[in-house]
């Protein structure tokens, strides 16, 4: 990031809330991997070296003028742990000094930060345009509970044109959802295009950046306004804990007349208008007081400090993720019994995307290819692994598989297996951080037999 984007990050991280400033001589701003050791936390004389956990739901006060200011958003401070904590604080300050947002808030999970995002900005009766190739979990939020709650979501292919696209924006359409590196499809978004047509309609551009993580793409910096993430996959890095955060861009105006919520009083805080109070950060603001308030899915101080420990990882872990998984796919090409690998560096589509939007040439950990023989073969192979293993997740040191039409997405018919661009062959591979000499081995003996 820019020595200036970083200052208004921590002059904005510093507003949100009292976490503590990111480390910074007046005139260098840190670099994006001192950020993930130091950043959002720097301890006094005589203070913890290390973000501590502090496990107290509750604070003090001397007066009651305070309290009440607190209470009604004329001053920041943390009240309850359900809308904020010192540890979670450290944990949002630096997911959001890494994205280069304006603020951030912490969720129990990626679900949570997905839902708390979206439901920040739609009502019953709007509309939502999404790429098809999602998360299972944020495909059934879209497509069938937020249904129930009277908001509708078109789909697109990521790689559909831009006028494909355009023509599923209706005018009650709020908001465009994407993830960064679809899942499991691993189509790269094209940040250009969905911008562009987020832009124009005046609605927002809410990205999904957990497979990525801001040490491969920042979003923000290629038109997005808001980014989420679980934090389960790669933040934490280790499988240890579930977590979500959502990042305030801060580069929207909610104030267009299309967001009633934002530039109306909420008279639940004593009639407080969002857009105007709080020019910069209205969205965090807004997703903190009333949905954290209402809907309660806060991130624990212990899970924000074993997340924040994986992120002091994150530069060193994402760049060996990708060597790994880029070798791999290339020993896969060459085994008889896999009919095709999709791994984006491979691909000249994802591989332009990758050159234009990521600050590294490297890819993620994620790869999928397809087994000769189907879900038979599938079954076997998944037997016979011994350094891999079958598991539901992604995005951890340890090298995982999945089935993803079987499990994942086994709520989907085929019509919507093919949208989401997953076939009966393909199997997902999650790729660790093992000796990659190790896993080749692995994959080539349980593919023999
Ligand atoms: C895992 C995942 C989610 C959901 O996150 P949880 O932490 O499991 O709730 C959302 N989006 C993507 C891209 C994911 O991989």
């Amino acid at each position: 990031m820019s020595k200036k984007d970083a200052k208004k990050a921590s002059k904005a991280a510093k507003t949100e809330k009292p976490a503590k400033p990111v480390p910074n001589s007046p005139d260098a701003a840190p670099s994006f991997d001192t950020l993930c050791i130091q950043g959002g936390y720097s301890p006094q004389v005589s203070e913890p070296r290390i973000l501590p956990i502090i496990q107290s739901t509750t604070y003090r006060y001397d007066d009651l003028d305070h309290v009440n200011r607190i209470m009604t958003l004329q001053a920041f401070g943390h009240k309850y742990s359900r809308t904020s904590n010192p540890t979670v604080a450290g944990f949002e300050a630096r997911m959001n000094l890494l994205e280069g947002g304006v603020a951030a808030v912490a969720t129990a999970s990626g679900q949570a930060a997905n839902l708390l995002a979206i439901i920040n900005i739609v009502r019953p009766g709007d509309h939502v345009v999404a790429a098809s190739q999602l998360y299972g979990g944020s495909f059934t939020l879209l497509n069938s509970t937020l249904r129930k709650f009277g908001v509708e979501t078109s789909f697109f292919n990521p790689n559909d044109s831009k006028s494909e696209i355009e023509k599923l924006v209706r005018p009650e359409t709020r908001l465009i959802f994407g993830e960064t590196l679809g899942n499991p499809g691993l189509a790269i978004l094209d940040f250009d295009k969905l911008s562009d047509i987020a832009q124009k309609n005046g609605i927002p551009f809410v990205v999904d950046n957990s497979l990525t993580t801001a040490w491969l793409c920042q979003p923000l910096k290629h038109g997005a306004n808001v980014v989420t993430y679980s934090a389960t996959k790669y933040v934490d890095g280790h499988a240890t804990s579930v977590g979500g955060v959502v990042i305030d861009g801060g580069n929207f105006n909610w104030a267009n007349g299309k967001f009633p919520d934002f530039t109306t009083p909420d008279p639940t805080y004593n009639g407080v208008v969002y857009a105007e109070k709080f020019p910069e950060t209205a969205f965090l603001v807004k997703a903190r007081a009333q949905f954290l308030r209402d809907f309660g899915g806060c991130l624990s101080p212990m899970n924000a400090f074993l997340l924040n420990l994986g992120l002091e990882t994150l530069h060193l872990r994402m760049p060996r993720h990708g060597e790994n998984a880029l070798a791999l796919a290339q020993a896969l090409e060459k085994h008889p019994n896999v009919t095709w690998v999709n791994y984006p560096l491979l691909n000249d589509t994802a591989k332009k995307r990758i050159n234009k939007y990521f600050r590294s040439e490297n890819g993620s950990g994620i790869l999928t290819f397809g087994i000769r023989g189907g879900l038979d073969a599938a079954r076997l192979f998944v037997k016979k692994l011994k350094i891999a293993a079958l598991v539901v997740h992604v995005a951890d040191a340890r090298t995982g598989v999945l089935h993803p039409a079987s499990s994942t997405h086994a709520q989907m018919n085929e019509e919507q297996l093919r949208f989401a661009g997953i076939t009966q062959d393909m199997i997902r591979v999650s790729v660790g951080t093992e000796d990659v000499g190790d896993l080749i081995a692995d994959f080539n003996q349980a593919l023999n037999t």
